[in-house]
């Protein structure tokens, strides 16, 4: 016997819609790429949405064409966000920080059709425009007077004065949710980048999931900023969590320095942020050097790699700010698990507290997870034991788009590629990548332990740890140190630090001192160029 509830698909143009109906006058506060704040509202979202609606049929494109975008996070790619997905085209977001070969690659390999780019990325997009060959439409997201003569793309137009042409009306189609609704590509260590392709049913489902209490708590008394790009995952889905609840956007453009992203989050009362950890180092240095306070931030979702410690100890005992440590992949769009203590914990001393706290959270529901042996077999959940962790949920990948290599799903559960304990009360901890994992004498080293211990020591700016080959142990640790601006420290006194804190054969052999840890497009430490650039490095014992 079937349910007599409405079957109504779960679509994106749904969150616009109600977000016009319910909190019009929520606001969305952008830092344009001019430098000056441009002001609006879901009102004006809602409207200028229905217009890219009408200009992807004025494009003529077709239903489940892709419609590419390489912009920062603003209104106009929140208006791109809900107007071309809610007409059941694909929204692709390239991240503009790969090289310009990679990106065409990647617009081929979508067969993106148009391409809206903010003006900041011209460069960019003449590099590419040769080579991506299947896109047929180039659009600036700027005024029409913006618009350089002589910009060097043919056919370039502005999107305003695309816009302008557009009727406000627009009936979003109905459609099957399943439809895809956006992609994204992963910066893929090795071999060429993979294509995730969420649908209208995921992008909703996970969006609730995201708004909960024990997830990003997300509500209309919130005022949201979104430091991790609009083309990483969807900025973690924040600007769908944000239009279903009401919550205030504030959207930081490309100024990303400690001191920009401060000014914001004071200006626009910003009550919750999100974004990589490396970009919390800049603000925390900004923050601590000029001895400021925050006054209405009360919490942030740090993720995308291992939130340091001493970067929670940090916001949460210094600035009364509460770390959410989070844990996600774009291939499950991306939550996986967010960090929120349960009642037990509450009145436990500070140092256990943050024993808890560094994990990288409790399950979301929505996506379930397991840690298995090599062999498959599942292993314990007892905080120690560590795994392959695999998960699965109605808005984790199935198959990625366009690959000949076959699904990537084990016995239907998704191989993350992490390595993590979930201990008994249900908080996963990632000990490695299984590929940055350390084997030495046998023995597994988590090279994320050896760089919160760097971390922690007060000159340290940022730490990667990675193998070396050894004869004997077949590998062992060394810690690549960036010290913080006059900061001094010796190879000693670090290696010192580490007593007590780590087994012997854990702390790492030596640390090279470096002006910079290479960087990914969404700011992650690459390890495989820093192996790159320490390949004729020696270990002191060889
Ligand atoms: P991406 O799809 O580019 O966001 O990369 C996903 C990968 O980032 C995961 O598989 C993890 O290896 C890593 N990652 C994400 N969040 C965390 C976290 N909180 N701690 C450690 N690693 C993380």
């Amino acid at each position: 016997m079937l349910g007599l509830m409405q079957n109504q698909p779960l679509l994106i143009s749904s969150l616009i819609d109600f977000a016009e109906r319910h909190h019009p006058e929520g606001e969305i506060v952008s830092r344009r790429i001019e430098g000056d704040i441009h002001r609006c509202s879901y009102k004006d979202i809602a409207r200028r949405s229905r217009q890219v609606a009408n200009a992807m049929e004025a494009l003529k494109l077709a239903f489940g064409d892709r419609v590419a975008t390489l912009a920062w996070n603003g209104y106009r790619h929140l208006e791109l966000y809900f107007g071309v997905s809610g007409t059941g085209r694909v929204l692709h977001t390239l991240n503009p920080r790969l090289h310009p070969d990679q990106i065409a690659w990647i617009a081929n390999h979508a067969e993106d059709q148009v391409l809206f780019f903010d003006m900041t990325f011209l460069p960019i997009v003449k590099a590419m425009q040769g080579k991506a060959t299947s896109i047929r439409h180039y659009v600036a997201l700027c005024d029409a007077d913006k618009l350089p003569a002589d910009s060097g793309i043919a056919g370039l137009q502005s999107y305003e004065a695309l816009l302008a042409r557009q009727p406000d009306t627009f009936v979003w189609p109905e459609f099957d949710e399943n439809t895809a609704s956006s992609m994204c590509y992963t910066s893929g260590t090795t071999g060429d980048p993979k294509a995730v392709l969420f649908s209208h049913r995921s992008t909703i489902l996970h969006a609730f999931a995201g708004g909960l209490p024990d997830a990003l708590n997300m509500s209309a008394r919130d005022s949201v900023l979104p430091v991790v790009p609009m083309f990483h995952a969807n900025a973690w889905s924040l600007p769908y969590s944000a239009a279903m609840t009401g919550a205030k956007m504030v959207f930081p453009g490309a100024a990303l320095d400690g001191k920009s992203v401060y000014e914001l989050i004071e200006s626009e009362k910003v009550t919750f942020a999100a974004g990589v950890p490396t970009v919390w180092q800049m603000m925390l240095g900004h923050v601590q050097a000029g001895g400021l306070r925050f006054s209405t931030l009360k919490r942030t979702v740090i993720g995308g790699s291992a939130c340091p410690p001493a970067m929670i100890s940090a916001f949460n005992d210094d600035y009364g700010v509460e770390v959410l440590h989070a844990w996600g992949m774009t291939e499950m769009s991306p939550l996986g698990t967010v960090n929120t203590l349960k009642n037990k914990h509450l009145n436990m001393a500070p140092a256990d507290k943050l024993k808890v706290r560094v994990k990288q959270g409790r399950g979301v529901y929505g996506v379930d997870m397991k840690i298995v042996d090599p062999g498959g077999k599942e292993l314990p959940w007892d905080g120690k034991v560590f795994g392959d962790l695999h998960v699965k949920g109605p808005w984790v990948i199935r198959d990625y788009f366009k690959s000949d290599a076959g699904s990537p799903l084990v016995d239907g559960w998704f191989p993350t590629g992490d390595v993590a304990t979930i201990d008994p009360d249900g908080y996963m901890q990632i000990t490695d990548r299984s590929k940055d994992v350390i084997k030495s004498g046998g023995e597994w080293i988590s090279s994320i332990d050896v760089e919160n211990i760097a971390m922690s020591h007060p000159a340290v700016a940022m730490a990667a740890c990675i193998g070396m080959a050894h004869p004997k142990w077949d590998e062992r640790p060394i810690i690549a140190v960036v010290r913080k601006p006059a900061a001094t420290v010796s190879r000693e006194d670090l290696l010192s630090f580490y007593t007590g804190k780590l087994a012997k054969w854990q702390v790492p052999d030596d640390v090279v001192f470096l002006d910079a840890i290479p960087l990914g497009g969404t700011g992650k430490m690459q390890k495989t160029k820093l192996r790159e650039m320490l390949k004729d490095y020696r270990l002191p014992d060889l």
